[in-house]
């Protein structure tokens, strides 16, 4: 049914060049989100539109069979994008009060214009599956609150039942490519923000003070125990402090401290031991400095931990296999985060997250030859990041079909 891929290459691409042209940041994908549904009607599917401010569903029944779920997530990034691509984006927008450039430069672009493809492929080999597909268009991923906000929004009742929920992302590996893999591929993240208290006093009389900059300072110390001492050297962990405010003035002592972390984990086992930690150590350190107050830690921007089903992953590894060939092989494991796996948890249904190639790949293999593949190779998030728009697209929308294809062939 993949030979049926060449009468929609054109518009797949048309619609991803508009798309990249006209990013929209998190939670203002309006644009973006209309121009689902038409493809989606096209292509015999019952729409939903606006769920969760602007996720879009589509579900397209045939007969008894398995309940199939892909999603796509649809947001941009404040960046000003530096691609020089003839349809690269001069696109603004309102972030809080501030006017930021806006960049697909995460390639939600690509993951859009790939499931309108794969769903309209779907629909025309509607004699050759059984079951029922679902296509999710989700806003807000890199907020972390999309899926989230489509759940609380009724999703669950709008979708009914769910077998397998699947996801893909384009990453900066050689286009033409796919690269599953089992177990945790994405780590949680989660960022804290702690603020701990002092007594303000003359920087002269440091007697009179608790001095919340020297407490904040050897918090930071402290906290670099935790993943050197407390975490097993095989089992990958990250805690940056990111941020760190306190006082206005060089003889003024402040009053209270604010430190922003972030942490990385890939097993909850270790994230519950290393947030904890994280607790233990301020409260010591507050207790330690004399602290006045209790100190307050407020967890934000958390991601749950993307871990691929290894029976899924096997079945749809299994299929990639036989549709690309050697295109197809195991994706090492990221340090970026998703908040896919919030679908599937509240489904209660097991999932597989996938990897697809858009870096040229001549340019990857000169990288690659010079040793210079981290340096040479933009990577997602940087002004620079251009997937290539074929083969990434034919590759974006076959893994989708192929995957799909695993449960619902007859
Ligand atoms: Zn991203
Ligand atoms: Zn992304």
């Amino acid at each position: 049914m993949l030979g049926g891929l060449c009468p929609q290459r054109g518009w797949i691409e048309d619609l991803y060049r508009d798309l990249h042209a006209h990013p929209e940041l998190s939670h203002q994908e309006h644009r973006t989100a209309a121009l689902v549904p038409d493809r989606l009607r096209d292509a015999g599917c019952e729409v939903h539109e606006g769920i969760g401010g602007t996720g879009v569903v589509g579900v397209l029944a045939k007969g008894p069979g398995p309940t199939v779920l892909l999603r796509a997530d649809m947001d941009a990034l404040p960046v000003r994008e530096e691609t020089g691509l003839p349809y690269a984006s001069t696109v603004t927008a309102t972030d809080g009060d501030t006017e930021v450039p806006v960049m697909h430069a995460c390639g939600h672009d690509v993951h859009v214009a790939c499931l309108a493809g794969a769903t309209t492929l779907l629909a025309q080999a509607r004699d050759q599956w059984s079951g029922r597909l679902v296509v999710v268009f989700q806003p807000a991923e890199e907020t972390a609150d999309g899926a989230r906000a489509m759940l609380d929004d009724g999703l669950a009742g709008i979708v009914g039942d769910v077998d397998v929920a699947m996801a893909q992302h384009v990453l900066p590996m050689p286009a033409g490519r796919v690269g599953t893999r089992t177990g945790a591929v994405l780590s949680a993240a989660d960022s804290m923000r702690i603020t701990v208290h002092g007594r303000g006093a003359h920087g002269s009389m440091p007697q009179a003070a608790v001095d919340p900059v020297v407490l904040a300072a050897m918090i930071v110390v402290r906290l670099q125990t935790v993943v050197a001492r407390e975490v097993a050297p095989g089992d990958p962990a990250v805690l940056t402090v990111g941020s760190i405010a306190a006082g206005s003035k060089s003889n003024v002592i402040p009053d209270h401290a604010v430190l922003q972390l972030n942490v990385r984990t890939y097993d909850e086992a270790t994230r519950a031991a290393v947030l904890a930690a994280i607790e233990r150590i301020v409260r010591a350190e507050c207790q330690a400095s004399g602290s006045p107050a209790e100190p307050e830690l407020e967890l934000f921007d958390r991601y749950p931990l993307t871990e691929n089903d290894a029976g899924v992953t096997g079945r749809v590894a299994e299929a990639f296999a036989a549709f690309f060939g050697d295109r197809a092989g195991e994706l090492p494991q990221q340090s970026a985060s998703e908040d896919f796996s919030d679908l599937p948890r509240a489904f209660g249904a097991p999932s597989t997250y996938w990897g697809i190639g858009g870096t040229d790949p001549d340019a990857y293999a000169r990288a690659q030859e010079a040793g210079r593949v981290a340096q040479d190779v933009p990577v997602n998030h940087s002004a620079g990041f251009a997937p290539v728009v074929q083969p990434t697209l034919d590759t974006g929308v076959e893994a989708l079909v192929v995957g799909a294809l695993a449960w619902l062939h007859r």
